[in-house]
């Protein structure tokens, strides 16, 4: 079992929201990370645990790998889309009972014709009767204004303001009937403490759209007992009461924003239900199913399956259900999984709301009744999302087998604080998890890696009951500071705050001060004010660290390793020789470069850019150019160019001195002063040499190199101070080639070809070279 201490990337899954339910609430894991801790962390049909299940994702990868999957979210919303992701039935069984649906007798017709007529609307050109595809209400009047339309006799379509029959129709709609009552007893029932809250949230929907959507629950669970086709048509009938509710604006409208209380935007689109069930329907059907899954029933067919099962396709190797953590611990024996792999949640209050509605109109009370805790809470509460998750995690760690892994991956907003980071190494330090490694990457969004191993019993043990706050605290600003330098000299660039917050908090973790800090047991203490305030003052207390604008620096940098980019650039040259995919590149870089350590996608990038050619889509190598002894031929040629050009313009030239490769001098002086490089690996330059002398100083790179020279400029400010006290300047390796071999050549050619982007290369300056 290999230790994952270094970034693992994934891939979104492009193409925004996939037409499933919830998609637009969750977010699934990237792809490919599953697969590759399941790979590295288990042996084949070992268990993998998702604990926080938010996708289909890392059931998905674990199948896919040979292992098996447990799947738990406590929100049985999200447990029915996720299950209808792994275990769609038989389409054509799917189309008939559709069809079974709609065809069911309700008031003497057909249902689908029944809840069609709910949406009829006069056609505005031919008067007959049409059927509106959705009206658009107003808030405030409590109507709607507006309807868009096809009409079947005619053909006219289109928009138009609503008539005295459309609100003659909706009369004829009990807002308070059978319906409402029947619903809002499934989410909460007389005398429950949620019936409020409930009353609240049904008012999310038109009586209209509230009536046709319980007509639609009470036919399908009339009519399907059975009990896949029934829930494949509640993962229908869920994405309709998210997509049939008040709470969306017409197109180009504003959402109001996401509270714990939703509330209907100024103006709302009242969908018609039947369509908005068909088009969910289509959508979901369109997806393809995934192969190789078998759910298991109850927990033991996973832990101990019974060998009988072996005969026919194989036992059941997924299992997923509506559990909290804690119900799953009581049904699994402990040690039973190898890998618990999630993307812990965030808390939600907006979805928790609807979820609280959904799940008891779908399943009943005791299916709402989880949320209830969450509902008294109006904001996110950082505090009791540790205390929380500690829990969580006390109840994991036992299911955990000694020497299994659990995995955080997840991403937080850039530029906001990270509370639920923090949150989570507290909660998993004190339920007793040892971190292994941390590894962060900024690309748009941060994202975060972290990889516990089970803790000794002695270590939690240790712990002592009620530790010294004050004497904690000190010992936390003192490794806090420590850690800050760290990262600066490990990475040898300067840093913006993630990185050193990141690196801060693992080396809290790693020496056991967020154990400690979790027992502390004081009045008014919360163990995450408490760490973050210390981390706070050590930045700010800090003597060893200077501001460079944004960002972090040592003040004694003497001891700094060479700067992470220049090594990320050698690596990336020598890794292309092997001629990877991308995937495979990156893979490679950040094995080499781990945890903190990690490079930004960005400078990859820029390197790859650099170094390689895309031969094949998706795969690349290095450069002819940068084929062993080429890049160093034309590097002599560069430099003989640099002394020919020299004597043709006047100077007196010299190889090889002062450090320079190339020297022009004139009356005595050093006019002009080359280095010619064959890499943008400029710190050694340009940290390097002394004061300018009044001598031009330039470095010559290969035309590849300068939009790498650029990134690295850009985000490194010692360079760029470097270049700017240095007087240094650029100039790309062709030019010179140009002007040597022009057969006129002036001391001001010369200043046009000089810079990264030169005056010969600016459209606008319409400059000819010669
Ligand atoms: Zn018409």
């Amino acid at each position: 079992m290999r230790k994952m201490d270094y970034f693992v990337p994934g891939r979104r899954t492009e193409g925004g929201h996939r037409p499933w339910a919830l998609a637009r609430y969750l977010q699934p894991m990237p792809a490919g990370v599953a697969a590759a801790y399941a790979e590295a962390c288990t042996e084949p049909g070992e268990v993998v645990l998702d604990p926080f299940c938010q996708s289909e994702v890392v059931v998905r990868e674990a199948v896919e790998a040979g292992r098996k999957a447990i799947a738990v979210n406590f929100n049985p919303a999200i447990v029915l889309a996720v299950r209808g992701r792994l275990a769609w039935p038989d389409p054509r069984e799917l189309d008939a009972a559709v069809t079974r649906l709609g065809d069911s007798p309700k008031l003497g017709v057909p249902l689908r014709e029944h809840l069609e007529g709910l949406y009829q609307t006069p056609c505005p050109r031919c008067h007959r009767p049409a059927v509106a595809d959705h009206f658009v209400w107003d808030r405030e009047k409590r109507e709607p204004v507006e309807r868009s339309y096809r009409c079947q006799a005619c053909g006219s379509e289109g928009t138009a303001p609503v008539e005295p029959a459309d609100l003659e129709a909706l009369e004829r709609i009990e807002t308070r009937g059978f319906h409402y009552w029947y619903i809002l007893d499934r989410v909460a029932p007389p005398g429950d403490e949620g019936r409020d809250q409930a009353q609240r949230l049904l008012n999310l929907y038109t009586p209209r759209n509230l009536y046709a959507l319980a007509s639609l629950l009470i036919k399908i669970e009339t009519l399907f007992p059975q009990s896949a086709l029934r829930d494949a048509l509640k993962t229908v009938l869920l994405s309709c009461l998210d997509s049939c509710s008040s709470l969306h604006p017409p197109q180009g409208g504003e959402a109001p924003p996401r509270t714990s209380r939703p509330r209907p935007p100024q103006r709302f689109v009242e969908r018609n239900v039947w369509r908005a069930f068909e088009a969910a329907y289509d959508g979901m059907r369109s997806c393809a199913p995934l192969a190789g899954i078998r759910l298991a029933e109850g927990a033991e067919e996973i832990v101990a399956p019974d060998l009988l099962a072996l005969a026919e396709g194989g036992p059941p190797n997924v299992l997923i259900k509506a559990w909290t953590v804690r119900r799953l611990a009581r049904e699994l024996p402990s040690g039973s999984v190898t890998l618990i792999l999630a993307d812990p949640p965030r808390p939600d209050p907006y979805f928790w709301a609807l979820s609280y509605l959904w799940s008891g109109w779908l399943f009943g009370p005791r299916a709402a009744a989880p949320f209830k805790p969450l509902l008294r809470r109006k904001r996110s509460d950082w505090d009791w999302y540790c205390r929380a998750m500690e829990a969580t995690f006390r109840a994991l760690r036992r299911l955990l087998k000694n020497g299994g892994r659990l995995v955080l991956a997840f991403a937080e907003e850039a530029d906001a604080p990270r509370p639920r980071l923090e949150a989570l190494l507290l909660a998993a330090s004190g339920a007793g998890f040892d971190l292994e490694g941390l590894a962060y990457r900024p690309d748009g969004e941060d994202e975060y890696r972290l990889s516990f191993a089970k803790a000794a019993k002695s270590a939690v043990e240790e712990v002592p009951a009620a530790p010294d706050a004050e004497a904690l605290a000190r010992q936390m600003r003192a490794q806090a500071e420590a850690a800050a330098q760290e990262v600066l000299r490990e990475r040898g660039e300067p840093l913006a705050w993630p990185w050193l917050h990141a690196a801060i908090y693992h080396r809290l973790s790693r020496s056991g001060l967020l154990r400690q800090a979790m027992a502390v047991d004081e009045e008014g203490f919360s163990p995450l004010d408490f760490a973050a305030q210390q981390v706070r003052t050590a930045l700010e207390e800090a003597e060893g660290l200077v501001r460079l604008g944004e960002l972090w620096w040592l003040k004694e940098p003497g001891r700094a390793a060479r700067p992470l980019a220049d090594r990320v650039e050698e690596a990336v040259c020598e890794v292309l020789r092997e001629a990877p995919s991308r995937e495979a590149l990156e893979r490679a870089i950040y094995a080499r470069f781990p945890g903190l350590l990690t490079p930004e996608e960005g400078l990859i990038g820029a390197c790859l850019g650099s170094y390689g050619r895309e031969v094949e889509p998706g795969r690349w190598q290095l450069r002819a150019e940068d084929q062993l002894g080429r890049r160093e031929r034309q590097r002599e040629e560069v430099r003989a160019h640099l002394l020919e050009l020299g004597k043709r313009l006047g100077f007196a030239v010299q190889a090889d001195a002062e450090g320079f490769d190339v020297l022009w001098r004139e009356d005595g002086q050093v006019a002009y002063a080359f280095v010619v490089l064959r890499t943008a690996i400029l710190s050694d330059v340009l940290l390097a040499r002394g004061k300018p002398s009044g001598a031009q100083r330039c470095i010559a790179i290969p035309e590849e190199r300068a939009s790498l020279v650029e990134f690295k400029l850009g985000h490194n400010p010692l360079l760029r101070r470097a270049v700017a006290e240095g007087r240094w300047q650029f100039v790309k390796w062709p030019y010179l080639a140009q002007l040597a071999q022009a057969r006129e050549v002036t001391r001001h050619d010369l200043k046009k070809i000089m810079g990264l982007r030169p005056i010969v290369e600016r459209a606008e300056a319409q400059i000819p070279l010669f």
